[in-house]
């Protein structure tokens, strides 16, 4: 079942459900799992749908595409998150319009974005992308360059560095899923152990949040599960 105007209560709370599943059956509480809804090729009118089943984390991979539905939404109190690649010439939007930028690949973005952080905001809320997969034309930077990024971007006034975040290509059965997983969670502890003090492990899609959360997912991010194939 998938979200439309009738039935967005009922799908949002399945959704939910399986993640408090997978976090009480991990020894976590489920309220340490920000649920995410991916809405890249959805309308407005669809994200209004899932605001009122109680949704407030809204993501978005397509600029122009963001920008138009969160002018029609204006009004409602949702975060919205940022979570895909980005154009050096887009930086100053970005920065000025959401909440949280999961897919910083490179330096010169987040300065970019911490300069161009509007005064009267907090500190925009930031993860390293991380490619723990090779594929070619994603983004994220290789877990070995991780740690000199952190420490580049840590110190960055108007950004906050939250964590890390992956979008791991799919895998055979849930055990190579969190083995996947299980490498960013290490990759957050071993910086912990070098002085920062980072809170959030962006990791889980529709096909795998439940071996994200197992391997300490602090935000999932799902689309398909809720409103279906794009
Ligand atoms: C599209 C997308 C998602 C959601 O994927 P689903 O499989 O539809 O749940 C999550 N994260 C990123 C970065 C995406 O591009």
């Amino acid at each position: 079942m998938l979200i439309g105007p009738q039935n967005s209560t009922l799908v949002v709370n399945h959704v939910r459900s399986r993640i408090s599943q997978a976090a009480t059956a991990a020894g976590r509480d489920p309220a340490t799992v920000t649920l995410v809804a991916v809405t890249k090729a959805q309308t407005a009118e669809t994200i209004r749908a899932a605001a009122t089943a109680g949704v407030t984390d809204f993501g978005e991979n397509y600029l122009q595409e963001a920008l138009a539905k969160m002018e029609r939404l204006a009004e409602l109190p949702l975060r919205w998150h940022f979570i895909g690649g980005i154009q050096s010439n887009k930086t100053r939007i970005i920065a000025e319009r959401f909440d949280w930028v999961h897919s910083i690949d490179r330096l010169s973005v987040a300065r970019r974005l911490s300069e161009q952080r509007p005064f009267h905001a907090p500190p925009l809320n930031v993860c390293i992308q991380v490619e723990l997969v090779p594929e070619p034309n994603k983004g994220g930077v290789s877990p070995s360059e991780v740690e000199q990024l952190a420490a580049a971007v840590a110190p960055l006034p108007r950004v906050c560095l939250r964590g890390l975040m992956c979008v791991p290509p799919p895998q055979a059965n849930a055990a190579a899923e969190r083995a996947v997983f299980a490498r960013l969670r290490i990759l957050l502890e071993e910086l912990n152990a070098r002085g920062h003090k980072l809170d959030t492990l962006s990791m889980g899609m529709s096909a795998d949040f439940e071996s994200a959360i197992a391997e300490g997912a602090t935000v999932v991010r799902i689309g398909t599960a809720l409103f279906g194939h794009r």
